[in-house]
């Protein structure tokens, strides 16, 4: 679900902008309200009504790829997908029996990487999240601590998970998360607020392979790879990776069929970070740079 007045990468500074979907749910309750108090007999028809926005607003939470609680990034911006450029995302690390060999494939292949790291596995594992930056990817926020309930929490649930995280990371890594990835992609209306006044940006996916659940590495890298283009962003995961039958991580079986495939196809895996930058409004006071071709 995209709305059509809600794009992303806009310049967002001050008030976080309500989406027209929230602006319409706001009005349906004040009008459910006056009329419950106005017409006789109306608040069954108002009860029900508000009660319908909260399934609507329920269903949308719990709609990954969706856009209606707020700007949500499921593809690179056109300038990136102009230059070839795609989006590889790896979620749930760092993992000490899968990461190292991750960024070895990665390595070999020439490409980089996004890796949504839960915040409390990167200090638990602090050098080697520091590697995955010194090999030249990104380190984004996934949460400190992955929580199972993300999609129920409240405003202030989502300003200590997402916050601590971003504290942690950055006294690991040394730079400053500007992603974020709810657990699962699950999330509810006080999501978007928090992540605009941390300075964040809602990322999901083009497409995912399932890969902590699916055994079989054939079939993710289908998943992935069905239509692969430009501007793709890709999920996969190196924490909580489903095992394959000769019990290896998912990840490690889909890495070299799908690296192989970038490669066939001139695709050039970047960070979100590179990927983003020309729809990043300029820091005050300094003229925007000009695109690099
Ligand atoms: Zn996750």
């Amino acid at each position: 679900m995209r709305s059509p007045m809600n794009p992303p990468f806009a310049s967002r500074p001050g008030r976080w902008p309500l989406p027209p979907f929230m602006q319409a749910s706001a009005a349906l309750h004040a009008g459910a309200a006056l009329a419950a108090l106005a017409v006789p007999g109306a608040w069954p028809w108002a009860l029900g009504a508000v009660a319908l926005n909260h399934v609507a607003i329920t269903a949308v939470g719990l709609t990954p790829r969706s856009d209606w609680l707020g700007t949500n990034v499921t593809r690179l911006p056109a300038a990136a997908a102009a230059r070839g450029e795609v989006a590889l995302t790896i979620d749930d690390g760092p993992e000490p029996g899968v990461t190292p060999q991750v960024l070895d494939l990665l390595d070999a292949a020439g490409q980089r990487a996004t890796f949504f790291c839960i915040a409390e596995r990167a200090q638990a594992h602090p050098a080697l999240a520091r590697e995955i930056v010194a090999r030249g990817h990104s380190i984004q926020n996934h949460t400190a601590v992955h929580r199972h309930n993300f999609s129920v929490l409240g405003p202030r649930g989502y300003a200590a998970e997402i916050a601590r995280a971003q504290q942690m990371l950055s006294a690991i890594t040394g730079q400053r998360p500007t992603c974020f990835r709810a657990p699962a992609g699950l999330r509810n209306p006080f999501l978007a607020p928090v992540l605009h006044r941390l300075g964040l940006q809602l990322v999901s996916w083009t497409r995912r392979g399932f890969d902590t659940r699916e055994r079989d590495p054939e079939v993710v890298l289908a998943r992935l790879t069905r239509g692969l283009a430009a501007g793709d962003i890709l999920l996969l995961h190196d924490g909580n990776a489903a095992r394959t039958a000769q019990g290896e991580p998912v990840v490690l079986a889909v890495l070299p069929g799908l690296l192989a495939r970038l490669n066939a196809q001139g695709l050039r895996s970047v960070t979100l970070p590179q990927a983003l930058r020309d729809d990043r409004p300029a820091p005050a006071g300094l003229p925007t740079p000009p695109a690099h071709r």
